[in-house]
């Protein structure tokens, strides 16, 4: 696949909402010396549109698709790119990575656009940078959210929190106008950090934030929307731990939020139409449903745009994604009017490790739920459920989009 980095600009969302492919007469006229910025000669075009690709050649001209046909003859560009033999895409959203400290050291993000994407969201599952490294009081909320959920070596986040000059979600997007970014990014407003924010670490993992607080949660939060965040993220996966003494057994401070604390923060997000980014607790079916009629419009009077991550195991639950597709249909009918989606992976998911030195063997103890580090049965238990659990493909049907 070869993907060319200015038809960038012909996104897969421009191309979904309807926006035009060719120029008007008038741009036409305006262009009759056919001087173009950027010529791509002779690709195969997929446009985005679902139709068949077509070899033909696109003119960009002031960062627009100024024309495209086969052969434009007689056109020149101060660059040509032969794409002979190449495929030429539509640039591709990621809609959920977690990018938000790679972008601080490298903000090219390299492997990304090689691969043909050319915007991602961050601050998906309630973590990202949007409040800068948040270092008060000891705590250290970069270094004890992202090391165990992320994976990530705790040194290596300490140099990412320490490049962190900002304090606030308007300072965090002006910062990325002076960076080289490679890829669009789009930050969306995390819930662990709002919480941390307004109420510091230990406290966002041990009670309900009291009736300031919570204003105080719901004013930063709107606030941000009006900055032009697009959305807000929360996360239920029951394996995601903080990394930090004396919080280790405590997960990240999204998942002890209340339903009322949830739904006033979640009707802002539908207020300014924006998305809730969401991750099921996949040991409590009831509460997911519960969390997830919220998308309801019908029961909250209007739609929130929900999109939920998830990922099926379907050796241990071969039917998990026809429960799954019943339930994005049920949300969307139009008994719920919801706007429900759920995120596909689209590739099978798959675990490398470097033998026992991998992280993920600190979460044995978390996965089979005993806090018994020392009960040598247990472990010797736990190290063969992990083993059977890496050997899993992760997968999920193409076509699962609801
Ligand atoms: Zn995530």
């Amino acid at each position: 696949m070869f993907w060319i980095k200015e038809a960038s600009i012909y996104t897969a969302a421009t191309a979904g909402s309807g926006t035009r492919l060719l120029p008007t007469e008038r741009e036409r006229k305006f262009m009759s010396d056919k001087q173009f910025d950027v010529l791509i000669r002779n690709g195969l075009v997929f446009d985005g549109t679902g139709r068949a690709p077509r070899r033909e050649d696109i003119a960009i001209a002031n960062g627009n698709i100024a024309e495209r046909g086969a052969d434009l003859n007689g056109s020149s560009a101060r660059t040509e790119i032969d794409a002979g033999g190449k495929w030429v895409l539509p640039g591709m959203l990621d809609i959920h990575t977690h990018l938000d400290l790679e972008v601080e050291v490298n903000p090219g993000l390299e492997e990304v656009v090689r691969h043909g994407t050319t915007t991602v969201v961050v601050g998906n599952c309630s973590l990202g940078a949007a409040f800068g490294a948040q270092r008060r009081n000891g705590d250290n909320p970069i270094v004890d959210c992202f090391a165990r959920v992320e994976n990530i070596p705790k040194d290596v986040l300490e140099r990412c929190a320490d490049r962190m000059t900002w304090t606030h979600t308007a300072d965090y997007l002006a910062h990325f106008a002076s960076q080289p970014l490679g890829p669009n990014v789009a930050p969306l407003i995390p819930h662990s950090m709002l919480r941390i924010e307004v109420m510091g670490v230990d406290d966002a993992v041990h009670r309900q934030p009291d009736r300031s607080e919570l204003e105080r949660m719901q004013g930063l939060l709107t606030e941000a929307m009006q900055q032009g965040y697009p959305g807000f993220s929360t996360d239920g996966l029951p394996f995601h731990y903080l990394a930090n003494d004396p919080h280790k057994d405590r997960r990240v401070p999204t998942q002890y939020a209340s339903m009322a604390e949830m739904k006033s923060l979640l009707n802002i997000v539908r207020e300014h139409d924006r998305v809730w980014q969401a991750t099921p607790d996949s040991h409590d079916r009831l509460k997911t449903l519960r969390w997830f009629l919220l998308t309801s419009g019908r029961l909250y009077g209007k739609p929130l745009r929900t999109s939920a991550l998830t990922a099926i195991d379907p050796v241990a639950d071969r039917n998990a994604w026809k429960l799954f597709l019943k339930l994005a249909r049920l949300f969307n009918s139009r008994l719920l009017n919801g706007k429900f989606h759920f995120q596909v992976l689209s590739a099978p998911f798959r675990i490398w490790g470097d033998g026992v030195t991998m992280p993920a063997f600190e979460e044995i103890l978390s996965i089979i739920g005993t806090t018994t580090q020392n009960d040598n049965q247990k472990t010797q238990k736990s190290f063969h459920i992990l083993s059977a659990r890496a050997s899993v493909d992760f997968w999920v049907p193409s076509g699962f989009l609801s």
